[in-house]
């Protein structure tokens, strides 16, 4: 009986919580509301930038803010949107739910143009305007209910616990890592387009791309690009190139 009522939730589950992404359609399954994701977008920005260091670089920093709006406007979300320079010597960036924008100090000596500058906050703005995050922690849960509905099936089995632990494992390597690729190219397509309609040229993401990768972010071995969450560079800038036509269309209407 209890088996049933939890297979009875998992449907509706499933039923209620499909939506498509914005601009590729894929349907996915998502846990959370918006309004959730935003609120603890915005309480978790606060405690980064709390303990962040704030770039005192006030060109950098205004021309962060002046890419991240123009890419805001395009993505058609009405967000309280927030764009901050850290000083970081890591090469990174990230859009939190609710449009909470840092880019790290670190990132700009591959960025070099306002171009390459767009391309880094606009694949970071698609991951939150297709609530990947969103996404990825729903599967999380799913995974979990998925454990404890075979944690109440298995209760005689004696390999009860390597049986769940290798359910665990397959869900990990089988669900969850393919779908973070997946939201990395399809952040990418997105990005290249909100990048394009806000009047960059697309070619410039797979300048910045052949940078970071020649900068060493390719240099990993097969055991970790297997497992990573980022496509090879290679692989990514092929996929690139591939959208271009479409994206320059949108960056010619301008
Ligand atoms: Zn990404």
């Amino acid at each position: 009986m209890k088996q049933y009522l939890m297979l009875l939730s998992f449907i509706f589950l499933f039923v209620n919580a499909c939506s498509s992404v914005p601009i590729t359609g894929r349907s996915r399954l998502l846990l959370s509301s918006e309004s959730e994701e935003v609120a603890a977008g915005a309480a978790s920005y606060k405690t980064f930038l709390s303990e962040a260091k704030i770039s005192k670089d006030a060109a950098n920093g205004a021309l962060v803010k002046k890419v991240g709006e123009k890419i805001a406007k395009t993505s058609g979300l009405n967000y309280d949107w927030e764009f901050t320079l850290v000083e970081n010597d890591e090469a990174n960036a990230f859009c939190l739910p609710g449009g909470k924008v840092a880019v790290y100090t670190g990132i700009l000596k591959y960025t070099k143009t306002e171009a390459g500058l767009a391309t880094v906050m606009s694949h970071e703005i698609a991951h939150a305007v297709a609530r990947h995050g969103a996404e990825r922690a729903s599967q999380a849960q799913i995974l979990q209910l998925g454990l404890s509905v075979g944690d109440t099936a298995l209760s005689d089995n004696p390999n009860k616990d390597l049986i769940l632990q290798g359910i665990n494992v397959a869900g990990n390597v089988g669900v969850i890592l393919p779908y973070s690729r997946k939201h990395e190219s399809e952040a990418d397509y997105m990005g290249l387009i909100l990048m394009s309609k806000a009047g960059y040229n697309p070619n410039e993401a797979i300048a910045f791309w052949q940078r970071m990768s020649a900068g060493g972010s390719g240099k990993q071995d097969s055991i970790t690009k297997f497992l990573s969450t980022h496509p090879t560079d290679e692989q990514r800038i092929k996929d690139l190139q591939k959208h271009l036509k479409e994206a320059l269309t949108y960056y010619n209407k301008k």
